[in-house]
């Protein structure tokens, strides 16, 4: 990947030079980090609020694949898909820690651009980063991202909360990352059998972005605190709609029916789908990596809630008996189930 550009060899620099030099131009925000980089243990402070920790580790061959995925977006999506998750607890992150294992065949400049990634994500929503762990790895590239968010503890939304009669929301569109990494690994394909042969990804920017590119939905916490909504459960869209409904469903210990006309598909994606000749509704049912949220509302809240564009309301939730349900098009009840290609298969 960094084949004909600058190759500075890690070992120059040193661990503690390494870690200065990426990190020098990180400043810190938030009154709740009290000490980031450059001791021990970060130091953060925060009287009032509950503090919410996740954290996720990433391997190379296993979450992402260097062929297609430029450095700079590999960081930027890592802080991202961790971001989301202190998002679908309704809390606001302030702080990240970010660790990577390096092989020896990663440079220098291969580093700044997953760094580069990293400061746009912390730019753009707001966070701190105060510390991390750098290593060599034998086998490939390794992050792990930890991120810590804060919330009233009246504000705290957990999976379990969900009530027979709630109505089931979700932002943005579903199936979008899915079907753009399709692209992508056919592209790939394409450019191993030939590589002569420049990707075709035109027309497919906003897919390709929706899986290069995640944005976790922070701007929706912010809009439920306006609209002054607590929803009763929440989830973020990671491993596909069917799956987070079915998580949402057994830790309420509810069922839920949904009605696939109402599940928020972007035509792009629902064209491209068909293209490469498979369901879009599937591929928003299982396709995952949207990082859009999942929430349920309480009925009284609906009126707050009907004129906002990005929030798409898709079905209620019901008693656990009923199990888990989805409405087709054609007015067929389909049981959902967590991988359900074959079920939902034209
Ligand atoms: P330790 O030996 O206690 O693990 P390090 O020398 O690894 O400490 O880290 C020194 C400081 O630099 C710590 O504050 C740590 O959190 C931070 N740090 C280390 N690696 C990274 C990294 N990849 N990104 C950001 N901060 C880092
Ligand atoms: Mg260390």
């Amino acid at each position: 990947m960094f084949e004909n550009k600058e190759r500075t060899d890690l070992a120059e620099l040193g661990e503690f030079g390494l870690i200065d030099h990426l990190t020098s131009n990180f400043k810190i925000r938030h009154q709740t980090s009290v000490k980031g980089i450059g001791d021990d243990a970060a130091v953060l402070n925060s009287p009032d609020k509950q503090v919410l920790i996740s954290t996720d580790l990433l391997l190379e061959g296993v979450h992402f694949d260097l062929a297609y995925v430029p450095l700079m977006h590999l960081g930027y999506k890592a802080v991202q898909v961790n971001l989301s998750d202190i998002y679908a607890m309704n809390g606001i992150a302030s702080q990240i820690t970010f660790s990577i294992g390096l092989s020896s065949k990663f440079p220098l400049e291969a580093v700044e651009e997953i760094y580069k990634g990293v400061e746009l994500a912390c730019n753009q929503f707001n966070i701190d980063l105060i510390g991390g762990d750098t290593s060599s790895s034998k086998q490939g590239l390794v992050i792990s991202v930890t991120s810590i968010g804060y919330a009233a503890a009246a504000d705290v939304v957990y999976r379990n909360g969900a009530n027979e009669g709630d109505l089931i929301c979700v932002s943005g569109d579903l199936g979008g990352a899915y079907v753009g990494l399709q692209i992508l690994e056919r592209e790939k394909q394409i450019f191993l059998e030939n590589p002569k042969i420049q990707p075709d990804l035109e027309g497919k920017d906003y897919i390709i972005e929706r899986q290069l590119k995640p944005e976790g939905r922070r701007d929706i916490v912010d809009l439920l605190a306006q609209m002054k909504i607590v929803p009763t459960s929440m989830i973020d869209v990671s491993d596909g709609l069917a799956s987070e409904l079915m998580h949402i469903c057994k830790q309420s210990e509810k069922g839920c029916t949904i009605y696939e006309e109402k599940i928020p598909i972007d035509p792009m994606t629902y064209e491209t789908a068909r293209e490469l000749g498979i369901d879009p509704t599937v591929c928003a049912l299982n396709g995952g990596e949207d990082y859009e949220l999942l929430f349920t509302i309480k009925q009284a809240d609906y009126d707050r809630l009907k004129h906002d564009v990005d929030i798409s309301i898709i079905g209620h939730i019901t008693d656990q008996p009923s199990g888990c349900r989805m409405v087709s098009k054609s007015n067929v009840v389909h049981e959902l189930k967590a991988q359900g290609w074959s079920a939902f298969k034209k």
